[in-house]
């Protein structure tokens, strides 16, 4: 039974390696484990005359090489399919965070670990004028760099987002709010993207909403609560970060104030 087992794992792990490094010791194994039933079945089932043990070992590893040539090539392309469909279907292609499912699923599951967190509902601003003017090849490239925005403010514990469109959502995990307004003013500063043009960089805002998840444990409720804020955080003007708590939303900061590049100059290279 115990032999069965290792066989059979044995014969697993080499289709599993993912380079040939790894896969000769195994195949090695597989080999001579072939090499020794060609010799039992031969020598003491059959009952064959044989011309001696070595070249029957050597026409076992020759029987069995081009098989296990075609097992490694087949398996190791079955393995890298399932990897790519597999990161298909739980992330966004162009910003490389989770998708909006994989997002809901991580942060309900980090929420129930522990309570202690906050959460933030962040949209770009007049996106679609970016479309609408410079096209969505450059909308795409302004998605990217939101993308790249939020990589570079998330921690390993924290759980990030592409909910749709122009619209993310992180839970910054285990922080206090004073904490996290602080990372949420570093992420709403205002975003460079390329324009397609070596020379002239555009610019984006982003209005964010956040709650602390202290509010309520419920991973749907609090996304309402963060749109509530983010909505009066558009109707404030955009580029602005507002809080939603204990039943109401204010906008706490303006998110241009400390941005590199102001709002007036960011409208004119928008619009
Ligand atoms: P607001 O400040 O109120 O958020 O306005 P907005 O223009 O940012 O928002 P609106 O909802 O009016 O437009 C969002 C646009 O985003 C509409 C849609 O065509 C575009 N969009 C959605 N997904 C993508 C995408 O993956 N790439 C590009 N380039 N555009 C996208
Ligand atoms: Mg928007
Ligand atoms: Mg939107």
């Amino acid at each position: 039974m115990q032999i069965r087992t290792d066989v059979k794992r044995a014969f697993t792990d080499i289709l599993a390696a993912d380079n040939w490094v790894a896969a000769f010791p195994k195949m090695v194994v597989f080999l001579m484990l072939f090499s020794a039933w060609k010799v039992l079945w031969n020598v003491h089932i059959t009952g064959q005359q044989t011309d001696g043990l070595v070249s029957m070992v050597l026409n076992g590893f020759v029987e069995c090489l081009p098989f296990l040539i075609f097992a490694y090539y087949a398996g190791i392309k079955q393995i890298r399919i399932l990897q790519t469909l597999s990161l298909r279907s739980r992330k966004d292609l162009l910003t490389g965070l989770n998708n909006r499912q994989t997002f809901l699923e991580n942060a309900k599951a980090r929420i129930h670990e522990e309570r202690r967190g906050v959460l933030l509902l962040i949209d770009a601003d007049f996106f679609k004028q970016v479309n609408d003017t410079y096209g969505h090849a450059i909308g795409d490239n302004c998605i990217e760099a939101i993308g790249h925005r939020l990589h570079w403010n998330l921690s390993e514990n924290d759980v990030g987002g592409r909910m749709g469109g122009e619209e993310f959502a992180i839970l910054l995990h285990g922080m206090t709010t004073s904490q996290a307004i602080c990372v949420a003013g570093r992420i709403g500063m205002p975003i460079s993207f390329s324009s397609g043009v070596a020379t002239s960089d555009l610019s984006i805002t982003l209005s964010i909403g956040l709650v602390d998840t202290r509010e309520t444990g419920n991973l749907d409720d609090l996304l309402i609560m963060a749109d509530d804020a983010l909505y009066d955080a558009k109707r404030a003007g955009r580029a602005k970060l507002a809080q939603w708590s204990g039943g109401s939303s204010e906008v706490i900061r303006d998110l241009c104030a400390s941005g590199p590049i102001d709002r007036n100059e960011r409208r004119k290279l928008v619009a």
